[in-house]
């Protein structure tokens, strides 16, 4: 994969590939650590993990209260769970929540009761397509009780009465989301947000989690042109809540993505804004491009994660989705083989760097003009001829310089020369920098 990421200047913080060489063992390391909690819509797993994340950003930790109305939601009660078992007549474990947390139906209610396996098989759930594989399956919004298991397994079990447990509690409390501010020089900002009420699945989505914690972190003390708001809310409910709560601030929003499934080696993909014509998208739909030939750009859809929310015609914001594989499209999706062998420190780097060179296109933007427009400029009597070997990178840089200063008239973003040379942005950034430098372009 081609890297569209440069050395940035002052004031272009994304732009500099972040120095910590092994920010991709250091990001799966993070995901690993966030990776046991059994998380859900609203509990103590979604706490763990914001409090696992704030010892890395100053995230402030917001609580909303169960049964806020939230435009045509309710904020659900707290869910708790202690622990969970089938045990057979004999009295061994069957399935234990213990091994593995997919194994309960999250936000179940509970359960202590003794029945016969054909009535206990109507609350379990299995993939009869993925037999070794136990699904994810939710019940946050209607009140119901349940299991999950390998199909294989299940098909082993034989008759007779088993004694099912879900030592659990739904009760009032709060749903609880993170939030961590990055002030620019402006106060227009760029929204990068993940959700965080997946129980033990590691790239959908502590993938996304820890990505966007140690970009955060990345940031921290580096000056910007915008503010960056990160948020890891519970999908759909928290993005709503906060959303409900900051209503006057998204009029700040001028650029957005949703991180998610960035661990795995698919893709990249991204996902238009409902605007379909956004700055990010056109951004993204650049950086990608030329990051990968197997990148895919899709245009909305009203399904996928929360720029479902941030997309909704009432708010109608500039945010797209940027995944690797995309939701729903890969086996391991929502299943036990979403673990910690499924998501590899290369592709979370790779994926670190794209956002990096999405940002960066947007950190940088600006419509270069040249000093001289009449004539093309004599290259060599400015320093700045590259040579004439013929070579590939020699005529790039060459053609580089070429369709800066033709396009440099005043009407023309460094973006849009960038697309029509068909070359990466960052490539042409520091070619402005350098044309600047030789007074070639205006300051
Ligand atoms: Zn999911």
């Amino acid at each position: 994969m081609k890297s569209a990421v440069v050395e940035g200047g002052a004031g272009s913080a994304p732009c500099a590939p972040s120095r910590e060489a092994d920010i991709g063992d250091k990001i799966y390391q993070l995901v690993k650590d966030i990776f046991p909690f059994c998380r859900s819509v609203a509990g103590e797993g979604v706490r763990e993990t914001l409090r696992r994340l704030k010892q890395e950003i100053d995230l402030v930790i917001r609580e909303v209260p169960s049964g806020t109305e939230v435009y045509d939601w309710t904020i659900p009660r707290e869910w708790t769970v202690r622990d969970a078992f089938i045990r057979n007549a004999s009295g061994d474990k069957v399935l234990d929540f213990r091994a593995c947390n997919l194994h309960v139906l999250n936000h179940s209610a509970p359960i202590h009761a003794r029945m016969p396996l054909r009535e206990l098989r109507d609350h379990i759930f299995t993939l009869p397509d993925q037999p070794d594989r136990i699904p994810y399956r939710k019940s946050a919004y209607a009140q119901s009780w349940g299991f999950c298991m390998a199909h294989r397994q299940l098909m082993a079990l034989p008759d007779g009465d088993y004694e099912a447990v879900i030592d659990s509690s739904l009760e009032d409390g709060s749903l609880s989301y993170g939030e961590y501010l990055h002030v620019g020089a402006s106060d227009e900002e760029v929204l990068l947000s993940s959700h965080i009420c997946h129980p033990s699945l590691a790239n959908d989505n502590c993938s996304g989690l820890a990505l966007l914690t140690l970009l955060a972190r990345h940031l921290a003390g580096q000056r910007t042109r915008y503010s960056y708001r990160f948020i890891f809310a519970p999908g759909t409910i928290g993005a709503l809540a906060w959303l409900a709560r900051n209503e006057a601030n998204t009029k700040r929003i001028r650029h957005g993505l949703v991180v998610s499934c960035v661990g795995d080696g698919g893709g990249p993909t991204y996902k238009k804004s409902r605007r379909g014509s956004a700055f990010i998208d056109r951004a993204a739909g650049h950086v990608l491009r030329h990051a990968s030939p197997g990148s895919a750009i899709l245009d909305f859809s009203p399904y996928g994660y929360d720029e479902r929310q941030f997309c909704s015609p009432g708010f109608n914001l500039p945010v797209g989705l940027f995944q690797r594989s995309l939701f729903g499209t890969f086996l391991e999706y929502h299943t036990s083989a979403d673990n910690l062998d499924f998501v590899q420190p290369e592709h979370l780097a790779s994926s670190y760097s794209m956002i990096q060179a999405i940002l960066c296109v947007i950190e940088n933007n600006f419509t270069p003009v040249g000093t001289l427009l009449k004539g093309e400029r004599q290259l060599g009597r400015h320093g700045l001829y590259v040579g004439g070997d013929g070579s590939p990178a020699t005529q790039s840089a060459n053609m580089a310089m070429l369709w800066t200063l033709n396009l440099a008239d005043g009407n023309h973003t460094l973006l849009d020369i960038a697309e029509r040379a068909d070359m990466p942005f960052a490539e042409l950034l520091s070619v402005a920098r350098r044309l600047q430098a030789h007074g070639l372009l205006e300051p």
